[in-house]
């Protein structure tokens, strides 16, 4: 039996933030519960998995999936459970369920729910601290509702929280990104994550500040502000106790995110709900976007759903439906440059002996040139097996994966 990690998407927020280009929006008509369940009839057909699966990680995000009243999710939760368990006959027990939700959709019926149904992880956004900041980012909340939130979780039960924060915002300046980490800090989340903006194309942010209407003094600037407060969220968060495990992800020892690491370290998972992504095999497939077209398939009645899900010619593993898109079988070179993209994001790097086993080569000898250059600058290392970035390197990763690529 092989691990299977599942992601379970829900494209619906209360308002769309001026920075998203996620797939989701404001919910209308009854879109939400007729999404739940054609989500619910899409877990079922599932259980053609169990067969060469365990569920190892769940994780539900968005979107904003507490945006869903009381017993929706648990609904969802408990439909997997069944599906998986029926069919094995066995028993069903990932070891990380996590939900990702937004301060001001949580209380605490809600985490009450989560906690009953299984869910041993929150993952709650807050971007910012600064209360300019999340108008400009145009976040529903401001930073006492995660606060509530946080607290809200504890009480329910709760040790395992992430918070999501954003820097590198158009004019903010270490001293306010520092402040929104001092306050974080004081919270002791067992996970933080903190990502760079990156001001996508479609979106009203772009319009506002899109760095193409910047002087170059201006982008200048931003972008070593941008640096510097990058450098000091490595240092604060180190010496709060926090260890980077990848690029943007820090986590207290033992509380890395393993469904993330699964995606690293290229696992197979299940994409449940709109657009979401899928790799089984080395097969890589999507869900459609189009909300109606969704509903509509996973809303006929369940026997022609299911009916149409077949084995795929391109593996004994992966069933296609009508809805799958861009379905690719990578091929070996595509999965090989793959690992070295994900793995180098870690900080513990690509496991050499497991690479040359998994993809049958010899990796010093394939990549010899791009490794000597690397580490000669100092930007590579090798140690206990392992290739991986120096602290300098990961810092410039993006060069040295293009290099590989
Ligand atoms: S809450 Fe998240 S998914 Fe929803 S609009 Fe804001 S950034 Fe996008």
């Amino acid at each position: 039996m092989q691990d299977l990690s599942i992601y379970i998407h829900i494209p619906f927020c209360v308002r769309k933030c001026l920075y998203c280009d996620f797939l989701s929006d404001k919910p209308s008509g009854n879109g939400m519960s007729e999404y739940a369940f054609a989500l619910i009839n899409e877990i079922k057909q599932a259980g053609v998995y169990a067969e060469n699966y365990n569920v190892g990680t769940v994780f539900i995000g968005g979107g904003t999936p507490s945006i869903y009243g009381h017993g929706v999710i648990s609904d969802i939760i408990n439909t997997l459970r069944e599906t998986f368990e029926n069919v094995r006959k066995g028993s069903y027990a990932p070891s990380e369920v996590t939900i990702e939700c937004n301060p001001g959709t949580v209380d605490t019926d809600k985490l009450a729910e989560y906690k009953k149904c299984g869910v041993n992880r929150i993952s709650l956004g807050l971007q910012s601290a600064n209360y300019e900041e999340l108008k400009m980012l145009g976040r529903i909340h401001r930073y006492e509702d995660w606060v509530n939130s946080v607290a809200a979780a504890r009480k329910a039960g709760f040790d395992n929280i992430n918070v999501d924060l954003i820097s590198g915002l158009p004019r903010q300046s270490r001293e306010s990104f520092s402040d929104t980490l001092r306050r974080v800090l004081e919270h002791e989340t067992e996970h933080i994550s903190v990502y760079s903006l990156i001001v996508e194309k479609n979106t009203p942010f772009y319009d506002m500040y899109n760095p193409d209407n910047m002087t170059d003094e201006q982008y200048d600037e931003w972008e070593r502000e941008d640096r510097a407060i990058y450098d000091m969220t490595y240092d604060t968060l180190l010496s709060g106790g926090y260890n980077r495990y990848e690029i943007s992800n820090y986590a207290k020892p033992g509380f890395e995110c393993r469904h993330n690491l699964v995606y690293w370290d290229r696992g197979d998972y299940l994409g449940f709900g709109l657009g979401s992504s899928s790799m089984i095999d080395d097969i890589r497939f999507k869900n459609c976007i189009s909300l109606k077209k969704y509903i509509d398939y996973y809303t006929q009645p369940d026997a022609d759903a299911f009916k149409n899900l077949t084995v795929s010619p391109l593996s004994d593993k992966f069933y296609t439906n009508p809805l799958y898109e861009e379905v690719q079988k990578l091929t070996r070179e595509e999965q090989m440059l793959e690992h070295i993209m994900l793995g180098l994001r870690k900080t513990a790097g690509i496991d050499i002996n497991e690479f040359n086993e998994r993809y049958e080569t010899d990796f010093l000898k394939k990549y010899d040139r791009q490794v000597k250059k690397w580490t000669d600058a100092g930007m590579l290392v090798i140690k206990r097996g392992k290739v991986c970035c120096t602290h300098r390197g990961l810092n410039v990763s993006n060069g040295i994966i293009v290099d590989f690529i």
